[in-house]
């Protein structure tokens, strides 16, 4: 540690602005707050992301999830913002579980499902939590299969197990299926190990199989399920989760947050777009490779921006490494790492077409809500490529010049991959 003194000064101030007006939603009701904020737009995923609006979006809000369920708080090491709502199941069937609940997982959980009943939400992700799977990939993979029994593409005897011998019905609401269901995947029974896989792999062996279509209702990018904000209607989000070296996720990109609000026009792409996207994804990187999280980046000025904590964080790393950072160079570890991370996709096999979103996303636009009738084009989604990939200095085909690669300090990586 070279400057001790200081950086528990920093961090003490930080700690500090943790506390004001920007992280009290957080702190108060977590990150489930965001629930009816969603549904209010029309971005809320419900029933496989047929629809952005849920009917009982107040069950399952986190006023709710707070009012009935919230039993206390928890944090990550050392957080003075503590967001994680631990919650239990009092009465009913579930009775008895208990998990920490937050946005993204619940809304998997819940109005993805077609689920109204926050009790079997927090038993779904107990499940999750406690044996180890991802709860949002876990709730899209069950959102899938729902469909595909609604659309006759999966039956009943499909989803036969030891304890429903006689298979389930995967309707959309259906609590005691869906847990059933979870549970297979745990245990890689039945359909459950097919499922295991994700919708992506799943719907192409079910699709090659059965000879059907549901890879249209598969929703993810490049394997990964897609997050808990639908991006037919959040323009600059949809280029980030199209572009995202790891499939759509809303850690990386954090465009939903211009997109959410109202400094974009969410419903539209304009030139500005391209820079908007990447600028987020450098700046969710550089969160990630200190690792700070994400939940404080407006304690600093208010507005999640650079100016804002790029020279708090040069004097954290300068306290801790003796360093000389400034601001250009905390804006380099987000281009770099950026870089790098697209540098591994190309070496793995990365084509341009990889960078696409789910086929409903462009062609099927919701019937309800303030995002009815909107969908991301195939020209609005080669346009916003254009426009990140022009942004990152990389070729049309999102390639990544030798020079630019020099530049950043990576010879040998230019070397392997740079065009
Ligand atoms: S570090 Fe972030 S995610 Fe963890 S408890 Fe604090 S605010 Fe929540």
């Amino acid at each position: 540690m070279y400057d001790p003194q200081t950086l528990m000064q920093l961090s003490y101030d930080i700690s500090k602005a943790a506390q004001g007006e920007h992280t009290a939603k957080y702190r108060i009701y977590g990150t489930a707050t965001g629930m009816k904020n969603s549904c209010e737009m029309g971005v809320l995923p419900t029933r496989n992301f047929q629809e952005g609006v849920f009917e009982d979006i107040n069950l399952i809000s986190g006023e709710y999830l707070d009012e009935h369920h919230k039993v206390k708080v928890i944090s990550c090491a050392q957080c003075p913002i503590a967001c994680e709502q631990m919650s239990i199941v009092k009465t009913g069937p579930f009775a008895g579980a208990m998990t920490g609940v937050e946005y993204e997982a619940l809304q998997a959980n819940s109005c993805n499902l077609g689920i109204s009943d926050i009790r079997a939400s927090i038993q779904l992700l107990e499940i999750a939590d406690h044996d180890g799977m991802d709860s949002m990939t876990m709730g899209v993979t069950i959102s899938y299969a729902m469909e595909c029994y609604e659309r006759g593409v999966l039956k009943k005897e499909d989803f036969a197990c030891k304890s429903y011998p006689e298979g389930l019905e995967m309707r959309f609401g259906n609590a005691e299926a869906a847990i059933a269901l979870a549970k297979m995947i745990r245990d890689r029974e039945g359909i459950g190990d097919l499922l295991s896989n994700g919708t992506r792999i799943a719907s192409k062996i079910i699709d090659a199989e059965r000879g059907t279509e549901s890879w249209k209702w598969a929703m993810n990018t490049k394997g990964l399920e897609c997050p808990g904000y639908d991006a037919r209607s959040l323009k600059t989000f949809a280029i980030g989760l199209a572009v995202g070296t790891r499939g759509g996720c809303h850690n990386r990109s954090a465009a939903y947050d211009p997109d959410m609000k109202g400094e974009t026009n969410r419903f539209t792409l304009d030139e500005t777009r391209g820079k908007v996207a990447a600028e987020s994804e450098e700046y969710a990187a550089v969160y990630d490779t200190l690792p700070l999280c994400k939940f404080i980046r407006r304690c600093f000025t208010g507005k999640a921006d650079r100016s804002g904590a790029w020279p708090t964080i040069a004097k954290l790393i300068n306290a801790t490494t003796g360093w000389n950072f400034g601001y250009d160079d905390v804006d380099l570890i987000g281009v770099r790492a950026t870089n790098i991370k697209k540098a591994f996709n190309i070496r793995e096999g990365w084509k341009p077409e990889d960078d696409d979103l789910p086929w409903r996303w462009k062609h099927e636009p919701f019937t309800k809500g303030p995002a009815a009738g909107v969908v991301v084009t195939d020209e609005e989604l080669a346009y916003g490529k254009q426009l990140y990939y022009k942004a990152k200095g990389w070729t049309e085909d999102g390639m990544i010049p030798k020079e630019l690669l020099i530049k950043l300090g990576m010879p040998d990586v230019a070397e392997e991959i740079g065009v």
